[in-house]
Parts: structure tokens; C-alpha cells; sequence
């Protein structure tokens, strides 16, 4: 196929250092090269937005110095890899990060005289990642006889809601974004959009939620009606197991939107959860691909599901660190009532629930949230229902999911996943399954989420020897 407009975002290891960077321009030099325009989305260095949340927690409790020591490594970090692409000492790029750096040091000063670090500032510190590593791929494109330009993902025209920590992009963005980067596209300038952050209305900087340099690409294809996003990663596309824990895991060669957001929302780190919904509509292919091996193909993300007989599961999936919450007691005031109290308090709370279930002769209702949202469900719940219900909680809990939208109508399948689950001694705590038939999902204790992953991918054959075998 031919191209004439391609989004290609480059996640942290892509962005790891100077070698990475110069790597990663390359590939994006190598389409544009061809006549093909490239808009080029990047990632904070990897390893820095763990840090950037360090360094504003350090502040809040007061430990300014900590801060600051973190502050000066990743300087030094951010420039040895700008002198290492050709950057002078004094180079604009050189000036850039060193005012960045400041104007990081002062937000976080603030945080430190306040002991307060708001979801808002916490946003303005964390997306300093991105706002840095842009200049750096300028200047590795530059160094390829490119001519780019960088800019904020407010810069590009991304505006956000104010849910700080978890925006998401208002309608006008896409008439925004279009207007600014045809601008450089036409004067056959390369833009370099700093990912995972827009701003508001007002102009605050916000965030789009972690791995949301994803979602930038997939706003910016849809905005510029690109042929086609790539994500450049570690892998080699979308795998059918986390390939940290299943070494056999393979690629999945194509996925539709739905089954790559259920594996994203089900823990496959590989993809932002939201990434797919920019290009929806239009129909845009995503292509997952590994940027040690640009030549393979990997995983492309297309409107409809592709059915390979006898597969009716495409993947494996799991989060950890997930809370069990039982409400008790429903007899007393009937089930109806109390679910309905508890999703109002839930969505006042803006809570994201993994699952739900319900058991009428218990009279109980159980949800299954992030571990990091417990303690606020826990307070909702607490506060927004009737005192003669009973709340408990149970920790270290994991979900685990099947997806692939072969399962619908297939029997056999849970059948399956249940006997793999008990022939290696795992205990289902809750199940569900989406009316959608995309995923089953169970939770079970987290200790045993690992053992469980292989036993259900080797369970449907998940793994390389079972195909080339
Ligand atoms: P990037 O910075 O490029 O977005 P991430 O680290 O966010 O990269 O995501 C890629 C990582 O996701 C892989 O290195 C892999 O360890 C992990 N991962 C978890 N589940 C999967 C899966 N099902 N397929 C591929 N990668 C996965
Ligand atoms: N740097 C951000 C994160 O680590 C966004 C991204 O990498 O996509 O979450
Ligand atoms: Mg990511």
C-alpha cells in the first residue's frame, strides 16, 4: 500500500536515550524519505514519568532535597542525550531543556511550600516527561536532513476536560489539531507532538492517563484523517500473553477495535484503554509494530474481528492489585435499591469497575475495582449508602480475562477455562461475562494470577509450539 500521511508514536524504550532516539528517527526518516508526510508523537525517556511522579510526591511531604537531586539527574540525563545527537552546549535545544528544568524546579518548589500536590499540578509536573524528549527527536531528525519542529500536546491543539490525571479530548480538538499541523505539513515540516498531555480551556496542562502517548497518536489520526497509526514498541505487536510472563506468548496478527480495547482495559499494558475510540468511526488501521524488526508486519488493529477456526480465544489477560468489595445485607432493602445506590455513588466517585456481580439468595452485590481506587469506593460506598448494609473489602486480589470475539456462541469455553483454572489449583473468587461474548473474566487471588496466565494459555493453545507443532 501506498501512504501519504502516517502518525508514528514512539513509546519510552524507543526513547530510552540517544541511541534509541536516533534509532526511532530513522525509522520515521525512512517513510518521509519515501514522499510520505509523518506527524511523529513521543513518549517521555523511559523510566521518567516514575520519576517525575517521585519527585512531586517527595515535595508534597516536604523532602524538597530529594526532589531536587532527582531533578538534577534527569537534567543531566536529558542533556548528555542532546549533546550525544549533536546538540552544543549552546544550542537552542541545549537552552530549551535547560529553562524546562527550571520551570519544573519552580512548580515543584510550589508544591513543597503548600505540602499540597493537587491532580493539576501534579498533571503540570508529570507531562515535563514528554515536553522534554520532544526537542530530542527534533534534533535526531534534524540530524537526518529533516526538517521538524516540536510542540506541546496543547501546542498541537489537543484540548482536554478538567479530570486531570484522566482527560479526555474535547470535540473541538480534531478541528484544532488539523489547522495546526497542516500548517508545518504543507511547509513540509515534520511535527514532533510531545504524547500524553492536552490542556484545558483554561490553559492548565492536563494528562490523558498512563500510556497516553497511544491516545495522542490515535487523536492526531483521526484529526488529519491519516491512512494509517503506528505504534512503535518493544515487541512485536499486540501478544497473545503478557510475553514478561508467558515466554511462548506470540503476535496476534490482526485484532478488531474491540478486542484490543477489552485487552486493554483488562491489563495488556501494551495499549492505551481509550487509544482505539479516535479511530473508531473512521475506520483508521493501527498497526502495533516492533522497531527491532520494522520489517515485520505485527499486529494491525482493523474495524472487523478476523476468525481463525478452532481459536475462539485470542488472549490472556490480567490486572493485579485489585480490590474485592461486597456490599451485604440487601434483604433489607432489595437488590434493585442497592445496586442502584452503590453505581450513583460509584460514578459520583468517577470509579473504574473491572467487574460486577450479583447474587440474589445472599442478597450481595460484589465489585471488583483497582487496588489504587479502594480506599475512595470504600468511602463512597460508606457514605452513600444505608447504614444497614454491609461493606468489606478484600485485597490482593487479580482479574484475569479470555478475549477474542470467536467466543460468541462457541460452547466449550468457559468449560475450558474453569478446568484449566482448577487443574492448577486456582480458586475463582467471581466470574463475568460482557453480553458482548468478547472476554470472560474471573478474579482470583493475586499470588496465583501467573500460574493461572500459563495454564489458560497453554489451555487454548495459545503459545508458539502449539501453532507451529
Ligand atoms: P510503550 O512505551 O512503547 O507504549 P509499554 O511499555 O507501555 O510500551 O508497553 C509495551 C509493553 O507491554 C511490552 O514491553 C510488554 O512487556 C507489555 N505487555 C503486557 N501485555 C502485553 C501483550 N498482551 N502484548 C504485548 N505486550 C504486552
Ligand atoms: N510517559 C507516559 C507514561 O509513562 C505516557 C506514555 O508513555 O504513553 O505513562
Ligand atoms: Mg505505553
Amino acid at each position: 500500500m501506498s501512504y501519504s500521511l502516517l502518525v508514528m508514536k514512539f513509546g519510552g524504550t524507543n526513547m530510552g536515550d540517544a541511541a534509541a532516539i536516533r534509532h526511532s528517527a530513522s525509522l520515521a526518516a525512512r517513510s518521509i524519505k519515501e514522499g510520505i508526510k509523518v506527524v511523529v508523537v513521543v513518549s517521555a525517556m523511559a523510566g521518567v514519568t516514575n520519576q517525575l511522579l517521585k519527585i512531586a510526591a517527595s515535595a508534597e511531604t516536604g523532602d524538597i532535597a530529594s526532589a531536587n537531586d532527582e531533578i538534577a539527574a534527569m537534567r543531566t540525563r536529558h542533556f548528555t542525550a542532546a549533546q550525544e545527537l549533536g546538540a552544543a552546549p549552546d544550542s537552542d535545544t541545549v537552552r530549551e531543556i535547560r529553562e524546562m528544568h527550571e520551570t519544573l524546579r519552580q512548580a515543584v518548589y510550589g508544591v513543597y511550600l503548600l505540602r499540597e500536590l493537587t491532580p493539576r499540578s501534579r498533571d503540570l509536573i508529570v507531562a515535563f516527561g514528554e515536553r522534554l524528549s520532544a526537542p530530542l527527536m527534533s534534533l535526531a531528525l534534524e540530524g537526518m536532513q529533516v526538517h521538524a519542529k516540536h510542540v506541546s500536546g496543547g501546542e498541537a491543539g489537543i484540548l482536554t476536560d478538567s479530570h486531570f490525571g484522566n482527560a479526555k479530548p474535547l470535540p473541538q480538538t480534531y478541528e484544532r489539531v488539523k489547522d495546526r499541523l497542516t500548517g508545518f505539513l504543507s511547509a513540509g515540516v515534520t511535527p514532533v507532538v510531545a504524547g500524553f498531555m492536552g490542556e484545558t480551556e483554561k490553559g492548565a496542562t492536563s494528562t490523558l492517563g498512563r500510556g497516553g502517548t497511544d491516545f495522542t497518536a490515535t487523536i492526531i489520526g483521526k484529526a488529519l484523517s491519516a491512512d494509517e497509526v503506528w505504534a512503535w514498541k518493544d515487541v512485536d505487536g499486540v501478544m497473545s500473553a503478557d510475553p514478561r510472563v508467558v515466554k511462548d506468548a506470540q503476535n496476534i496478527e490482526i485484532l478488531s477495535y474491540g478486542e484490543v480495547m477489552e485487552l486493554a482495559y483488562f491489563g495488556a499494558k501494551v495499549l492505551h484503554p481509550l487509544a482505539v475510540t479516535p479511530i473508531k468511526e473512521s475506520g483508521i488501521p493501527l498497526r502495533l509494530k516492533n522497531s527491532t524488526d520494522p520489517d515485520f508486519a505485527g499486529t494491525l488493529v482493523q474495524p472487523e474481528p478476523q476468525h481463525i477456526p478452532d481459536r475462539p480465544v485470542k488472549a490472556v489477560t490480567s490486572i493485579k492489585n485489585v480490590s474485592l468489595i461486597t456490599v451485604t445485607g440487601a434483604g433489607v432493602l432489595g437488590v434493585p435499591e442497592v445496586i442502584a445506590s452503590v453505581f450513583t455513588a460509584l460514578a459520583r466517585e468517577n470509579i473504574t469497575l473491572l467487574m460486577v456481580s450479583q447474587s440474589s439468595s445472599m442478597s450481595n452485590v460484589s465489585l471488583a475495582v483497582p487496588g489504587s481506587d479502594a480506599g475512595r469506593t470504600l468511602q463512597a460506598l460508606r457514605s452513600g449508602l444505608s447504614s444497614e448494609l454491609n461493606v468489606e473489602e478484600q485485597n490482593d486480589v487479580a482479574v484475569l480475562a479470555i478475549v477474542g470475539s470467536g467466543m460468541r456462541g462457541q460452547r466449550g469455553v468457559s468449560a475450558k477455562l474453569f478446568a484449566s483454572l482448577a487443574s492448577s489449583g486456582v480458586n475463582v473468587l467471581m466470574i463475568s461475562q460482557g453480553g458482548s461474548e468478547l472476554n470472560i473474566s474471573v478474579a482470583i487471588e493475586g499470588g496465583q494470577v501467573d500460574t493461572a496466565t500459563l495454564a489458560v494459555h497453554q489451555a487454548f493453545g495459545l503459545g508458539r509450539a502449539a501453532v507451529s507443532g
